[in-house]
């Protein structure tokens, strides 16, 4: 089946059975008209619609290998420099169109399969099997092109212990008992961004395990589809409010639903299965595979689209409120440029220094990647500070809709007319800034980006483990010890 359009992606999840439960309601599927999520899944529809446009397909959309077909191209292995372009240019089309607010467009975790099944050696360590499945599940994954979401976390209830240990042991999915074709999974995961109107939910490990026994049925990786029996999602309040996209330019269209996952005896085929009962198989999942390199070559494209939309946000305000010529408002913007510029720097060294894997897989190299996915957690929570910063009481200012049309319009057009805008454009633009840096679902796009690749402290601590500082070090002492 080729690369879906976003009608086919609606019809499929008009058909699934997902069970959410949201703001007191019970949800079993419907989940593209209910008010939560149907503006965002219309978002979700419009990429998968891009695949098929004649302006993007050639670079959306590659023909598959199994059917000749064009299927996304975040499912490209690739062996060439050329191929690893594409793929990049593919993330950043459908990062742009977002704005770089929608973090977990398909291509993210399309990128980890496709990693993942191209290592399909290193999961047949243990059981020939293993690798079969995985192979078998990214094929199907690219054929049907459905739409992954993933859950790694154990629930946060007390982090001074191990996941395995929180409530002796019941808190955290874990497997209860196999039968003749899989396993049985109890328990619960944190979070999955989009669960509710994904397709597939990958159940992949996360924190590190301990190679004890104790831990072994915490230790898997699986997938199952998003309406198995068992599995709930108990989604967080809305952040789209049903207003204009006028009124909440992003809020009403790219509202991503967090969910707690809750498993209650979910049945789990062996063939869904990609690893179990391995601790330590489960510890080097993303990076012995190197899914790891191929997903941050993702979210780099996309942080560097998100990093294109704030610069031009700002110029924007700035040159509509006319506060260009001062400097400290130059400086926010260089400081805005050089992330910016930083993004791409990475991602070009990436790129420039990539090399065949040990797997055959054209791999983006580590070094700048691992650097970005330090820096952007903590860089991107300064451009909520500088938009506010910069629009100051403008960002008060800012009646609905119904006012820019109803009868306050004369005075907002004499009295809220900017430098370079009439009173109705300038609303419309510092609500959008107001969306960016203010509103709830701007605060939760700042809590995901700090957060959604992983605690940037504990991330901090494996940098510096592995980074390998000795040669620095002796470089010092040399010095410090020279006659
Ligand atoms: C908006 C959003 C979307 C997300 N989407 C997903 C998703 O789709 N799928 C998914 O699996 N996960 C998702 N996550 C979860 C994300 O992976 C975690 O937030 C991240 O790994 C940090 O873990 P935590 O939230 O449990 O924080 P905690 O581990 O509970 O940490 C809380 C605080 O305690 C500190 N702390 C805790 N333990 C330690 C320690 N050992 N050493 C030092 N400091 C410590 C942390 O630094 C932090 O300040 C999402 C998170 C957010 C915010």
């Amino acid at each position: 089946m080729p690369a879906r359009t976003g009608a086919e992606y609606l019809e499929r999840l008009a058909r699934t059975r997902t069970h959410v439960e949201i703001q007191g309601e019970t949800l079993a599927g419907g989940m593209a008209s209910h008010p939560a999520f149907r503006n965002v899944v219309r978002s979700y529809a419009e990429l998968f619609d891009m695949q098929h446009d004649p302006a993007h397909r050639g670079v959306l959309t590659y023909p598959s290998p199994l059917t000749g077909d064009p299927v996304a191209t975040s499912f490209l292995i690739p062996r060439t420099a050329a191929d690893l372009a594409k793929r990049r240019q593919a993330f950043k089309l459908w990062a742009d169109r977002s704005l770089g607010m929608l973090g977990r467009t398909g291509d993210y975790l399309n990128s980890a399969l496709m990693a993942l099944a191209s290592a399909a050696d290193w999961f047949g360590q243990t059981d020939a099997a293993f690798s079969r499945n995985i192979v078998g599940y990214y094929q199907k994954v690219r054929e049907e092109d459905l739409l992954c979401t993933h859950t790694l976390i154990p629930p946060q209830a007390n982090r001074a212990l191990a996941g395995s240990q929180q409530a002796g042991g019941a808190l955290m999915a874990h497997v209860v008992r196999e039968d003749d074709n899989g396993i049985v999974v109890r328990g619960a995961r944190m979070l999955a961004t989009i669960g509710p109107f994904a397709d597939e939910l990958l159940v992949f490990p996360s924190t590190v395990l301990r190679g004890t026994p104790e831990d072994k049925p915490y230790s898997f990786a699986f997938a199952v589809p998003s309406d198995a029996r068992g599995l709930r999602y108990i989604a967080r309040e809305p952040l789209d409010y049903g207003r204009s996209h006028f009124d909440h330019p992003l809020g009403s269209r790219f509202d991503e639903s967090d969910a707690v996952v809750v498993f209650d005896d979910v049945h789990v085929p062996y063939e869904r299965c990609f690893t179990l009962g391995d601790p330590e198989l489960c510890n080097g999942f993303y990076t012995q595979t190197h899914a790891i390199e191929h997903m941050t070559h993702q979210v780099v494209a996309r942080t560097t689209a998100k990093t294109e939309f704030i610069l031009g946000l700002v110029s924007l305000l700035v040159e509509a409120i006319g506060i260009g010529q001062f400097q400290h408002v130059q400086a926010d913007m260089a400081e805005i440029i050089t992330t910016l510029e930083t993004l791409r720097a990475f991602g070009r060294a990436a790129e420039a220094d990539a090399s065949l894997n040990s797997y055959g897989v054209f791999t983006p190299a580590w070094a700048p990647l691992n650097a970005a996915r330090n820096l952007y957690p903590k860089l991107y929570q300064r451009f909520p500070e500088i938009l506010r910063k910069l629009g100051a009481s403008g960002l008060m200012a800012t009646p609905t809709e119904a006012d820019v049309t109803g009868p306050a319009a004369a005075d907002i057009d004499i009295y809220l007319q900017a430098a370079t805008l009439s009173g109705a454009e300038r609303v419309r633009l510092f609500r959008l800034v107001w969306d960016t840096c203010i509103s709830a679902f701007a605060s939760r796009q700042a809590l995901y980006e700090y957060y959604f690749f992983g605690d940037p402290v504990r991330m901090a601590g494996a940098y510096v483990a592995s980074f390998g500082t000795s040669p620095y070090a002796d470089r010092v002492r040399d010095f410090l010890n020279r006659p």
